[in-house]
């Protein structure tokens, strides 16, 4: 998608603005804290509705304001017609209530409306992907499949609410029958998102390896699926639902003397290890400032060709400024895969002017200061 027009109104430090995007995007130049990682945040909200950063929407309002505003056209790269969206999305600190809309229609439901950008975003916080905890990679698999994926959001909402009513079980000690009544529905949205899960780390595992080994030029990582179900040789959505079945089964005495769930998604975890010389050692623990770096990218790159592959779009580009710590090698095989991959629009951050390496001919340049663009 190509992003045409963006308002923005009581939105962090920014200031009230309308602004007309180039078709192929532009590198915004700022010093530190004048408003950059929050411009791309205030793009990518109109993707997913919340804070690329993890932010609650509270904290996105300007301070002393009461309502922040976005609303962004957007073009799509694909559709013969290149059809149009404009996307709105407003919050009321307040009230605490947030309202998007579609072409002027509100949207009652968030999940209907994700994704009209078709954007990925890079951003020094993807490192967490890669040295935070499994939740973090779950939550990434989580919006990814989310957006690309049809009927993952509302398995995966599904799961989250069974599995809260049965830990409520469970905690407050309640009748075994009482706790399996939840099972069925347990069993029937965990394993959509088993499976959806499985089947997209398998489909781009490879792709994973390939960018990984190009930026780095000689190492070899890979991501494979560590499901918290044992899943045997279950391929089909029965066998999955079967292996589930088993496995809640098995360990319906542990969870009792737990109090809690012991096995589902929500246990899983996404496995980047290291391979080649040490042969599986785990990112996480064992890589380097820069590996761990490199596998972050090659997630978000993955993410990109995952949006060309399902949605049959062009990503929108957004790159926070990434190549702080990588090394000259590495960031410029990087840009050299970006450039050659990435032919839609780029909107990318940097503190000075030398530091755009990306599309450096064809980007316009906007500065940042204390929140006001100058285009
Ligand atoms: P850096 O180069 O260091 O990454 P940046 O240009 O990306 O800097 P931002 O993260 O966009 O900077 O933040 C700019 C400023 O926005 C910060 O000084 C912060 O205090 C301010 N800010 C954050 N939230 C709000 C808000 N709700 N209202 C007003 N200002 C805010
Ligand atoms: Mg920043």
């Amino acid at each position: 998608m190509r992003l045409s027009t963006l308002t923005l109104r009581h939105f962090r430090n920014l200031c009230d603005q309308d602004l007309e995007l180039p078709p192929e995007g532009v590198a915004l130049i700022g010093d530190n804290a004048q408003g950059k990682s929050n411009f791309l945040e205030a793009i990518y909200y109109l993707e997913i509705f919340r804070s690329f950063r993890g932010a609650p929407d509270e904290q996105l309002v300007t301070f002393g304001a009461d309502v922040f505003r976005v609303v962004g056209n957007a073009a799509s790269s694909a559709s013969p017609d290149r059809s149009t969206a404009q996307v709105t999305a407003a919050f009321e600190r307040k009230g605490r209530r947030k309202k998007v809309c579609v072409d002027g229609a509100e949207q009652e439901r968030l999940g209907a409306a994700l994704g009209r950008l078709a954007a990925v975003i890079f951003s020094p916080a993807d490192l967490e992907l890669v040295s935070g905890g499994p939740k973090e990679r779950r939550r990434f698999l989580d919006i990814v499949l989310s957006l690309n994926e049809p009927g993952y959001l509302g398995a995966l909402q599904e799961y989250r609410r069974v599995l809260l009513q049965r830990n409520a079980a469970l905690r407050d000690a309640l009748p075994a029958s009482i706790v399996h009544a939840w099972d069925p529905g347990l069993i029937e949205s965990g394993a959509e998102v088993i499976r959806a899960r499985r089947d997209w780390i398998e489909g781009v595992g490879p792709a994973f390896g390939t960018f990984y080994a190009r930026v780095s030029n000689d190492g070899r990582a890979s991501m494979t699926y560590e499901a918290s179900v044992p899943l045997g040789h279950a391929r089909a959505a029965e066998d999955v639902r079967a292996a589930f079945h088993d496995a809640v089964e098995g360990a319906s005495e542990r969870d009792r003397r737990l109090g809690t769930t012991t096995v589902g998604p929500h246990r899983d975890e996404v496995r980047l290890a290291l391979d080649g010389t040490g042969d599986g050692l785990d990112l996480r623990e064992y890589g380097s400032g820069g590996q761990r770096r490199t596998a972050a990218l090659a997630l978000r790159l993955v993410e990109a060709e995952t949006i060309r592959d399902r949605r049959g779009e062009t990503p929108l580009i957004l790159v926070d400024d990434v190549f702080a710590e990588l090394d000259e090698g590495r960031s410029e095989r990087v840009l050299e895969l970006m450039e050659a991959a990435e032919a839609g629009q780029v909107v990318l951050t940097a503190p000075k002017e030398s530091d755009v390496r990306f599309k450096r001919q064809t980007l316009a340049r906007w500065r940042i200061k204390a929140g006001r663009l100058t285009t």
